[in-house]
């Protein structure tokens, strides 16, 4: 329970990050209103890859990236693409990017994203199991990277290094043992690692859904509204400002890309599920290379990952959701001829991949909790804890610094 007075809190946004925010603050007896212009995990939280990684602690920006941009410009369908048209707008955040990539600075994300993934399913049980989500939350199924050559998985050797440094299990795995962990995967890879402590969510959709009507059970309150702002009074939050009724607040948390002025930018991301595919994985496994992941899921084979820079407003480029079908194929000759569901969404990223988790300086009440970009699914579970921990004033189980709004 809270050791400060219950309050009336609104959170802001009800993808994952904003469910478990509020499901944390109601178990510390806050009075909880969760606010979104769609459905609860109606946004980018929908149809993610699943991968729930505590080791995932490797930038999304590594040194070298200068040398891809020209391949970033001139293939539309590969694994990051910037469009041109979206070139000029994105360039700022692209600079800032670039930037994050260096070496001294790669080491520091590192230590702030695994210090947020680490104790990912320590802080999914509790609320799992009073949402009655606990089916879908796989601890420790494991999750295996593969390269189809040598020379691939030596490129992604410093991305290892990475995670070794930082206590993450890495178990190097070669053609045979692939097969033994993954007898449908085509034999066509050379190199894999296993990273037994990852897991995977088997319908990331539904475990927000399943939090968000456990608030609602619990007394909360589900709010489907657009939000336009929130009014201060004295330096404090006093409600926040919707299409509708505003709604009276003695803590508000934004959980969603709000206008906070923060560089931000949609990294959009495609996924393929297919219902009946005749071929299942065990665990999520990742094409490293290729930058898509398969996992299986409650409703079937999902496909899902790549980058498209090309802003919030451009209509989706299908393409690149079938390219992701091919390469299934590609990656599980079994696959049948079936149907598939085609899917984009837009990751809330910052430059350099550690999101913004923080006291919103200068206005009591207001607390930050957005960009969590590639690992949103994987680090919403601790976000929510710690946002907790600093809306009822008991201090937070990790250093905060990585994540301060005032780093950029
Ligand atoms: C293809 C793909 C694969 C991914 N795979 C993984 C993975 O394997 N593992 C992993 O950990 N992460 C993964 N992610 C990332 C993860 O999905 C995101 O980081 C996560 O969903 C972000 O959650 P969120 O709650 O911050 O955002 P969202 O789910 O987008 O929620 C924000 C909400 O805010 C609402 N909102 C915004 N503005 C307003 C407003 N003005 N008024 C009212 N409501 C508003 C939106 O409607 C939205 O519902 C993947 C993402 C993609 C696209």
């Amino acid at each position: 329970m809270t050791q400060a007075a219950p309050r009336r809190v609104a959170v802001v946004g009800a993808g994952i990050v904003g469910a478990c925010t509020a499901a944390f603050l109601q178990r510390d007896g806050h009075r909880v209103t969760l606010i979104d212009r769609l459905g609860p995990g109606e946004g980018c939280s929908f149809g993610n890859a699943g991968g729930m990684s505590p080791g995932s602690c490797v930038p999304v920006a590594m040194p070298g990236m200068l040398r891809q941009i020209p391949r970033w410009l001139t293939d539309p369908l590969g694994p990051l693409v910037v469009r041109w048209s979206y070139l000029l707008p994105a360039l700022p955040f692209l600079l800032r990017f670039l930037r994050a990539g260096r070496r001294d600075r790669v080491e520091e994300i590192a230590d702030g994203v695994r210090a947020l993934l680490a104790p990912t399913f320590d802080n999914y049980a509790p609320l799992a199991r009073d949402a009655g989500a606990e089916h879908l939350v796989h601890a420790g199924s494991g999750q295996m990277y593969v390269w189809r050559s040598e020379a691939a998985f030596r490129g992604d050797a410093y991305g290892l290094e990475l995670r070794r440094r930082r206590g993450v299990d890495i178990q190097v795995l070669g053609r045979d043992e692939i097969r033994q962990h993954d007898p449908a995967l085509a034999p066509i890879f050379e190199k894999a690692v296993l990273l037994p402590q990852h897991g995977h969510c088997s319908d990331p959709f539904r475990l927000v859904r399943l939090l968000a009507e456990h608030v609602a059970r619990r007394g909360g309150t589900i709010l489907r509204r657009e939000v336009r702002g929130i009014d201060l009074a004295s330096g404090r939050v006093r409600r926040v400002v919707t299409d509708g009724d505003p709604v009276e607040a003695d803590a508000v948390v934004v959980a969603a890309p709000l206008g906070i002025s923060v560089p931000l930018e949609a990294q959009r991301g495609y996924h393929v599920t297919v219902a009946d595919p005749g071929v299942m994985p065990r665990r999520n496994v990742m094409w490293a290379d290729a930058k898509f992941m398969a996992t299986p899921m409650d409703m079937g084979l999902r496909f899902a990952g790549t980058v498209e820079i090309a802003g919030l407003d451009a209509p989706p480029d299908y393409r690149r959701a079938r390219r992701l079908l091919e390469m299934g194929r590609i990656m599980y000759p079994g696959l049948k001829d079936a149907t598939a569901t085609e899917w984009m969404g837009h990751r809330p990223c910052t430059p350099d991949t550690l999101p913004v988790i923080d006291r919103a300086p200068g206005c009591d009440g207001l607390f930050l909790a957005f960009g969590h970009g590639h690992t949103g699914l994987s680090a919403a579970s601790t976000t929510g804890r710690i946002v907790a921990d600093l809306v009822s004033g008991r201090k937070p189980p990790i250093d905060l610094r990585p994540y301060r709004v005032g780093r950029f």
